[in-house]
């Protein structure tokens, strides 16, 4: 057993090998030590003829948690198990790996996220392309697309946020390195020959057809390839026909799971199966996209506008898009949503196609709800047929589906009267199928509740196997006659206490109470001595039983046969379950978005094409209005030489593209921004939006820059990293874009911040062209609005009532006035003396920004007057007063001193 064990460790040198014995699945020696002291279990030791070995032991029923734990611990899990029963060969039990489970090819209901998809993603790279292949094993999503752009397959991958990339030979490693914005996945080596053409063309092929036909690049075909070739791995496809020392994961390359058991592993390998036959039935259609079809939020906006993650640690769910959003009612729909939000529309038919609908629903209120109850009562049929065809599906599976079934002809039928108003629902009516074949063979097969257990009998319904009813009939009299024997013996041998019984070890018995012996008939045959009673058998009871016995175990034979044909007819029709499973999920996220409509007073926004607009009356942030108890709405007014009214915003000219908004802290600059942002990403998805009217040309891409908080992250410094993405905006961004600059250029010293933001408003202007709102405490800035045509400028402000601020949050044309810095100061509770302190320091200014401005000017002379020479810097150096710089600020000024010794 230990040699099997050993073997099997050597061929998945990449993961920790989970052996099944029995009712326990072991791991031995390092694995063991390892595996005991990640999950806190105990370690034991085993004993054999060749020697004593550690071990630890997980049980077969309930081992999903301590798999999480080791996944999550970054390993991946072989799981090797016994493949024929204990006692049908000699020696040992034959095992083989099954499935090699990894953070990305999950199939396991409790270690996933129900309305959340879990993607595997490939990475190929073919010359100048990249191709990138994203697969979701548990619901058989399958995506391809390819860039000549790193930058845009790192785009994609924070989009879809794998959690595991499998990467070729060439593969670029800085595309998976984390960049903060979402979580990394697991980097996963694999074997170089999974990606070379001619083979991951062939295996495509395989599986979808022409390859040609289906994908756009050669990166894309060397990407899909490679991860059908990783997904047959996972599925333990590899275990047969494979002589080589270790298979799959390459395991040359550090992977940061150095799991090797004792044994001796493999080095390096060209492996992977051939494949002729696809071997995952559940992967029936592969989608090739091009990212520009979609709009664009890179993970920096995907994060601060909190689409899926709240952006504070302690964040709330719901304080997220998808979280005031999601009204789904079945986890395909939840999917759907997601799915939606990730990748918003451009094509302005498309987007009204939706709008149609949710208007639509939206209107017929008595339907909508009738439609969600119904809705609630879908499984969910993606992961129930990927089971299926896995031939993983117990009999609640089966009937699960079934239930599923039966509610989608009401489902239609509710649908049929609005399906007229809509194209869309109209679509969805003809789709949703309800097959009915696959039905009433359920519906027929399967006992109503059945256990979970497939091979102990009460699976198969009654009537639907003619043979099986025959046996069942016969273990059913045998019972019967049984139970009547008590009665019938009493009265034969008048012994009024005798008693019928069962052991699972000595079978039926009758048992005599000891002053009652002598009554006993000659054919009672003595089984048993108990110590005031005697138990005996009769032939014909032993022939009764070994019949129902017989019958029985027969009888559950033919249930796991039948079940197992029923199975694999219902696995016949995946592609008819996957297209019904798909109308159902668009519907729910129809219905989600209809709701939310309705319940929280949004309103239709009307998508043009042309010049860029982007026109909001009375808007509102759709998940800050949620967490407050009022709200005040706010215009917005951004476009370029169209019409933009809804605003008097008093500057007379009609091309507004660049907003420069100031305020106080605390008075709504941020909160306002996101809304704009929000609401056009709604409107793309096709949802309504919170607002009283918005009138918008779909953007291409939102960009969002959010000023550093003066800390350091990772050894750069936050404003390294603020500049590195807005040099993404400035390089990236164009006419079709959205920019959010909130509070850039503030990492560094004033008369730097206002220089740099200056500059980048220049260029957003004149060069870009981009819509662009830029929260700033740089009040100089509005000054540009006059030299700018597009440019115009914005402003909160803030009333003083009894020495307190009161914020209107109402957003008006023009400049802020003050900051209000002291008065909000004083509502945070900063002690009185420092307040006092403060207002003297401001009255002695005569310009209520004053400190900033003072602070650029000796700033700004201080640089241009600096560094001719080293006894420029050497008293500059002596000048600077260490003690009140923060670390930010030191860290500017070492890099001005730098630049200036250069
Ligand atoms: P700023 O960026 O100007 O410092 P924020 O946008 O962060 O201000 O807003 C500060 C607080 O004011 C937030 O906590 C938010 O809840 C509240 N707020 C912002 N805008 C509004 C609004 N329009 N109506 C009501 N409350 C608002
Ligand atoms: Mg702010």
């Amino acid at each position: 057993m230990m040699g099997q064990y050993h073997d099997l460790c050597a061929r998945y040198d990449d993961a920790i090998v989970l052996f099944q014995v029995g009712d326990f699945y072991e791991t031995f020696c390092g694995a063991a030590e390892r595996t005991a002291r990640l999950l806190e279990l105990t370690l034991t030791s085993r004993d054999d003829s060749t020697g004593e070995y550690p071990m630890t032991g997980i049980p077969v029923d309930n081992a999903a948690s301590y798999i999480e734990g080791l996944l999550e611990a970054g390993y991946r899990v072989a799981i090797a198990e016994q493949v024929e029963e204990p006692g049908e060969s000699q020696g040992v039990v034959e095992r083989a790996v099954t499935r090699v489970i990894t953070p990305g090819t999950l199939t396991e209901d409790e270690l996933l996220s129900s309305d959340d998809n879990n993607f595997v993603a490939a990475v190929a790279r073919d010359g100048e392309q990249f191709g990138l292949a994203l697969l979701d094993v548990s619901t058989g999503d399958f995506l391809a697309t390819s860039s000549r752009s790193q930058e845009t397959i790192a785009d994609e991958l924070s989009r879809f946020s794998p959690a595991e990339a499998v990467v070729g030979p060439d593969a670029p490693t800085g595309l998976l390195e984390g960049d903060g914005t979402r979580r990394d996945p697991l980097v996963t080596p694999y074997d170089e020959a999974a990606f070379d053409l001619e083979r991951a063309a062939e295996h495509v092929a395989t599986y979808f057809g022409d390859p040609d036909r289906l994908l756009a690049s050669d990166a894309e075909i060397a990407a899909c390839g490679a991860l059908l070739s990783y997904a047959e791995y996972a599925r333990g496809g590899i275990a047969e026909g494979v002589e080589e020392e270790s298979v799959g994961v390459d395991t040359d390359t550090d992977t940061g799971t150095d799991t090797g058991a004792d044994a001796d592993t493999g080095t390096d390998t060209d492996t992977t199966l051939e494949t002729n036959t696809p071997t995952l039935e559940y992967l029936t259609h592969l989608t090739r996209y091009d990212p520009r079809e979609y709009l664009l939020l890179d993970g920096v906006a995907l994060r601060s506008l909190e689409l899926f993650e709240p952006r504070s640690v302690d964040g709330r769910e719901e304080a997220t898009l998808v979280g005031v959003l999601d009204e789904t009612a079945s986890a395909l729909g939840g999917r759907r949503l997601k799915d939606w939000v990730r990748r918003p529309l451009l094509e302005p038919g498309e987007i009204e196609a939706r709008l149609d609908a949710v208007d639509t629903l939206r209107a017929a209120v008595q339907c909508r709800e009738e439609l969600t109850t119904l809705l609630r009562a879908v499984y969910d049929l993606e992961r129930l047929i990927g089971r299926i065809s896995r031939e993983r599906a117990n009999a609640r599976d089966l009937q699960a589906l079934g239930d599923t079934l039966s509610v989608v002809p009401e489902i239609r039928a509710t649908l049929c009267d609005i399906s007229d108003d809509a194209d869309r629902l109209e679509e969805l009516h003809e789709r949703l199928d309800p097959l009915s074949d696959v039905r009433t063979l359920i519906e027929s097969a399967i006992a109503p509740n059945p256990p979970a257990e497939i091979t102990e009998g009460g699976i198969v319904a009654e009537g639907y196997d003619a043979d099986l009813d025959d046996l069942r009939a016969t273990a059913r009299d045998g019972k019967q006659w049984i139970e009547t024997l008590e009665e019938t013996e009493r009265e034969r041998t008048g012994i009024d206490s005798l008693k019928v019984g069962y052991t699972s070890v000595h079978g039926y018995y009758i048992e005599v109470t000891n002053p009652n012996l002598e009554a006993v008939p000659e054919e009672y045959q003595r089984r048993q001595t108990l110590k005031r009673a005697e138990r005996f058998v009769t032939p014909e009871l032993k022939e009764r039983e070994s019949a129902i016995i017989g019958a029985e175990g027969r009888a559950d034979e033919r249930e796991y046969e039948l079940f197992c044909a029923v199975r694999s007819a219902v696995a016949d029709e995946v592609e008819r379950v996957q297209a019904l499973a798909d109308a159902i999920a668009t519907l729910d996220a129809l219905c989600s978005l209809a709701t939310v409509a309705a319940q929280y007073d949004y309103c239709r926004p009307t998508i043009v094409d042309g010049a860029p607009e982007l026109t909001i009356e009375a808007g509102r942030h759709p998940v800050v209005e949620r967490t407050r108890s009022s709200f005040v709405p706010n215009d917005t007014a951004l476009g370029s030489g169209v019409g933009v009214g809804g605003m008097n915003t008093g500057d007379g000219h009609g091309d507004r593209r660049l907003a420069i908004i100031t305020g106080p802290n605390m008075s709504g600059k941020s909160t306002y921004m996101r809304q704009v942002a929000l609401i056009a990403l709604l409107a793309q998805i096709g949802s309504f939006v919170p607002a009283n009217a918005a009138t918008i040309r779909p953007l291409e891409r939102i960009f969002t820059r959010v000023g550093a908080s003066d800390d350091i992250a990772g050894g750069r410094s936050t404003f390294m990293i603020e500049m590195d993405e807005l040099a993404t905006i400035l390089r990236e961004a164009d006419e079709r874009s959205l920019v959010l600059l909130d509070e850039v250029g503030r990492g560094t010293s004033t008369a730097d911040g206002l220089a740099i933001a200056q500059a980048i408003t220049e260029h957003l202007h004149e060069e870009v062209g981009a819509l662009t709102l830029f929260a700033t405490h740089h009040h100089p800035l509005t000054e540009l609005v006059d030299e700018f045509a597009a440019a115009f400028a914005l402003h909160f402000s803030a009333d003083q009532e009894d020495g307190e601020v009161v914020f209107g949050h109402t957003i008006a044309p023009g400049a802020a006035t003050g900051s209000y810095g002291v008065e909000v100061a004083t509502a945070a509770g900063v002690p009185e003396a420092v307040l006092e302190r403060s207002r003297a320091l401001l009255e002695g200014s005569d310009d209520v920004t004053g400190p900033s401005h003072a602070d650029a000017s000796t700033a700004q002379t201080a640089t241009a007057d600096g560094g001719d020479d080293l006894t420029d810097l050497a008293a500059e150096l002596r000048a600077l007063d260490i003690a009140h710089l923060t670390p930010v600020e030191a860290l500017a000024e070492l890099d001005r001193l730098q630049r200036l010794l250069e």
